[in-house]
């Protein structure tokens, strides 16, 4: 009997080490990790970089609160901004926790609390962040949600328009939804999003926790578009596994968030910044950035040209899916677990493949030959 909630559908297999892409598991049984624990171990399992930062720091420093000055926020911080039109960061500890932050910023600065989200969109499992989720499965049995969030269909704007008024004080959204289907935001809906924001002086939150740091093969996936958000909120690569949350704002916001309006324990402690730091130090290099879009062509490419045409290929970099049309993917995964491949699914109908960045040409081919096995 576990003693633990049953608040988890596990899988069957059970991982106890891992080097790069590769795991093991309990029976010495190894697996291609693509998954990187869902968008986490950017830099693979155990990189030698990130356990000599965790074991240098631990030994110097791993915990001292927010009431003192942490060297290590501040130069994550300029690493994140550096480059953009952001000026400010805030660490915390998680995905949803960063999207709590983007919410309070977002009503406390503009005095409003309508904010606008999407069907199929995913920002985490807080009141705030769940309420913000356009997922009926992520509410069920726990209301009433925090109002007000309106949920519109995705890349639809016309319903978008249709929802602006003056009570509106941010729209929030994925660039590509991650847990929703690796749906990526159109360049049409796109250009309406930076004109209304424009126009109606509305913020624009975008939740960057699956797409940043070097996952869609820019630094962020807003990049790749005309956009540029006032808040984005980060998590999922940034710690490369170690638990870590973080909010960008433009300089604008700055005033809203005066000592004491908003805070964390753990957030942004000395080890987590270490490691946050050498995650960066990685991704944030041109060159391991060319790499991930040249690993993105090859995957997608192999995934074109050895499957059959009746699947989709979906996303960017290295958040790609398969899209399956209609069919559940939840067999294919538990069959590409057997055969040493893990996965995981986006929403009930499309393959996500998540591959660490540091992922070989080698490995996606025999990802590419286990997909052929169990797709039918
Ligand atoms: C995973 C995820 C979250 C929630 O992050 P947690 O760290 O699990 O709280 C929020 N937004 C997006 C887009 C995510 O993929």
């Amino acid at each position: 009997m576990s003693a633990l909630f049953g608040n988890y559908g596990k899988r069957r297999a059970q991982i106890i080490k891992g080097r790069g892409t590769v795991v093991e598991d309990t029976a010495g049984k190894k697996y291609l990790d693509f998954t990187s624990g869902i968008a986490v171990v950017s830099l693979g399992h155990a990189h030698p970089a990130i356990v000599k930062a965790i074991q240098e720091q631990s030994e110097r420093l791993w915990h001292i609160s927010n009431l003192f000055d942490i060297p290590g926020q501040e130069k994550v911080a300029q690493k994140l901004i550096a480059d953009t039109h952001f000026s400010y960061a805030f660490f915390c500890n998680s995905g949803a926790e960063a999207n709590e932050a983007a919410i309070k910023l977002a009503r406390k600065h503009t005095g409003k609390h309508h904010i606008i989200s999407f069907e199929k969109s995913f920002h985490g499992r807080t009141f705030g962040a769940m309420s913000a989720t356009g997922q009926g499965k992520v509410h069920n049995g726990f209301g009433p949600l925090v109002g007000k969030f309106t949920i519109l269909p995705f890349n639809d704007v016309n319903a978008l328009e249709a929802a602006i008024d003056d009570s509106v004080a941010a729209i929030m959204l994925e660039m590509i939804q991650g847990e929703g289907g690796v749906n990526s935001v159109s360049a049409e809906f796109a250009a309406a999003l930076a004109k209304i924001c424009e126009e109606k002086g509305i913020l624009l939150i975008v939740d960057e926790v699956q797409t940043g740091i070097g996952r869609t093969g820019t630094r962020y996936a807003f990049e790749q578009t005309i956009l540029k958000p006032h808040i984005v909120t980060l998590a999922k690569g940034l710690g490369g596994g170690f638990p870590i949350g973080g909010m960008l704002g433009t300089a604008e916001l700055y005033d809203t968030f005066g000592p004491g309006t908003h805070g964390t324990t753990f957030g942004g402690n000395p080890l987590a910044m270490s490691v946050a730091e050498t995650v960066l130090d990685h991704v944030f290099d041109s060159a391991f950035l060319q790499n991930v879009q040249e690993l993105s062509a090859y995957f997608v490419n192999q995934l074109k040209v050895n499957l059959p045409s009746t699947y989709t290929v979906q996303g960017k970099g290295l958040l790609l899916g398969i899209g399956c049309g209609t069919a559940e993917v939840a067999p294919y995964i538990a069959a590409a677990e057997e055969k040493g491949l893990l996965l995981v699914g986006a929403g009930p109908n499309v393959i996500r493949l998540l591959p660490p960045l540091t992922v070989t040409k080698e490995e996606i081919d025999e990802a590419i030959t286990i997909l052929k096995t169990i797709l039918p």
